[in-house]
């Protein structure tokens, strides 16, 4: 089953919670019971293993702030 997050648009909390993906897209703030946001969260790409990082990417010592 997979885990799904969420943030709340009232009071802002943000929570996960599990729950069948027919459910997905569906969860009430355990603070407020207000229907929350469902925080679609991408896969992290496994593509930066190794190598140096050039032209327009991110080689952040951090410069750019971007962690
Ligand atoms: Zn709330």
């Amino acid at each position: 089953m997979p885990l799904y997050e969420y943030v709340c648009p009232r009071c802002n909390a943000e929570f996960e919670k599990l729950q069948p993906m027919a459910q997905a897209g569906a969860a009430d703030c355990p603070n407020c019971e207000a229907p929350a946001n469902r925080i679609v969260s991408l896969m992290a790409p496994a593509q930066v293993a190794g190598g140096s990082v050039g032209g327009g990417g991110c080689a952040c010592g951090g410069a750019c702030a971007c962690g």
